[in-house]
């Protein structure tokens, strides 16, 4: 008989793992919401850098970016290409130079542009802009899309998604843990992938497993529908980190890349950074009176390492641990559930760039 195995968490990290892993184990996922994909995955820009956070998590987006490019039957236009341009004034320039050095080895296609190519390619960038950056491996990705197709093929599995299920209580029961809802309802099974995004820590109290630590961040979206708007734009992020914007079918997609620490919560965009966002898109570019259509926040979830989590609890050896994505869970879904799925059945990480170990509960110091 196959080992059952419950996913607590609808996002695309609780999913992507049960597609990857259903062919092994009987699985269920369980979601607190009436949908999944209500945090902080629906909530995502949506967007694939491969030079991006540091080197595991841009060795996890290779392990990806296959996927999205080459999608298996079944995910068809899960993403479409995205330049990408990093931008600065004459005093950014050393960090653009930063960042040119730090990425240049592993992301040969990277191009410095000079303030021309900087201006035709995106036209309303105010004119002391003078320094760019160019990648053109960038994608966007279709969240709702990939998040649907993927629920599809784990039921197309025989997995099971069980939704308005929230886990408030959690007990071993002869060798295998009880899961209970807050109406009353329980799941037995072998082992618990504990992929709650913002709230990995309140389920390992649950299971009376010592908590990781981990720090969710606010972060603000915003879409407008500005005048002078072309969707042939490339994505543009001020070096100095305040600041991004890209095209999305008729609008415009920023954030002013805020970062505030939050207890684990159904995010709400701040006024104040909604505000900033504007007020920063007007002060770097040609647009005025900008209007905001639609705002949203959402939380990344980090540990100090800034890399997600995977694998075995070392205390609890069937609690197994899936989170701290960051900024980087949905560009990293495929690679981050091939593996975890290796290290869900006991199986040794063949052909990867990334170790056992980069990703282990085991490297951090837990101290709450
Ligand atoms: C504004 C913003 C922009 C971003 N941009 C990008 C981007 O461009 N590219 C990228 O790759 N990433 C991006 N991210 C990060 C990305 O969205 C996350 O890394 C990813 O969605 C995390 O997925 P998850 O499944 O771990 O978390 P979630 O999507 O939050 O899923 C966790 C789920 O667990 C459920 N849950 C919690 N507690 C319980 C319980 N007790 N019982 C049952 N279920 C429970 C929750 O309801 C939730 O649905 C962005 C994030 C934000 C906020």
């Amino acid at each position: 008989m196959r080992e059952s195995v419950v996913i607590v968490g609808g996002g695309i990290a609780g999913l992507s793992l049960a597609l990857q892993a259903a062919s092994d184990f009987d699985i269920t996922v369980l979601e607190t919401e009436f949908q999944p994909g209500y945090h902080s995955t629906g909530r995502s820009a949506a967007v694939l850098h491969i030079p991006f956070e540091n080197d595991v998590v841009h060795r996890l987006t290779l392990e990806s970016v296959e996927f999205f490019r080459s999608p298996p039957r079944g995910f068809k236009d899960v993403a479409d290409s995205l330049s990408t341009l990093r931008i600065g004034r004459i005093k950014d320039e050393p960090k653009i130079e930063q960042f040119f050095d730090t990425w240049i080895e592993r992301c040969p296609w990277l191009l410095r542009l000079s303030q021309n190519q900087l201006h035709a390619k995106c036209p309303i960038l105010s004119s002391d802009f003078s320094n760019g950056i160019i990648d053109r491996r960038s994608l966007h990705l279709d969240v709702h899309h990939l998040l649907t197709c993927t629920r599809q093929a784990f039921k197309e599995l025989g997995g099971r998604v069980e939704t308005n299920f929230r886990v408030v209580s959690i007990e071993t029961v002869q060798g295998s843990w009880k899961l209970t809802s807050d109406n009353g309802l329980t799941v037995n099974a072998d082992i618990i992938v504990n992929a709650a995004g913002a709230w990995v820590d309140e389920i390992a109290k649950l299971a009376d497993v010592q908590p990781l630590g981990v720090q969710a961040k606010r972060r603000t979206g915003i879409r407008c529908k500005p005048e002078v708007f072309s969707s042939s734009w490339p994505m543009c992020y001020l070096i100095s980190d305040h600041l991004y914007f890209k095209p999305e079918g008729q609008s415009l997609m920023l954030s002013p890349c805020d970062a505030t620490p939050s207890e684990p919560c159904d995010a709400q965009p701040e006024m104040i950074d909604i505000a900033q966002a504007i007020a920063r898109l007007e002060e770097n570019t040609t647009l005025r009176e900008v209007v905001p259509e639609e705002c949203w926040a959402g939380l990344r979830v980090f540990v100090p390492d800034q890399c997600p989590v995977i694998g075995y609890d070392c205390d609890h050896p069937g609690f197994f641990w899936y989170g701290a994505f960051g900024g980087f869970g949905v560009q990293t879904a495929p690679g981050c559930s091939k593996l975890g799925a290796q290290l869900l059945r006991h199986s040794p990480f063949v052909n990867t760039a990334v170790s056992v170990r980069e990703l282990s509960p085991s490297r951090l110091i837990r101290s709450v």
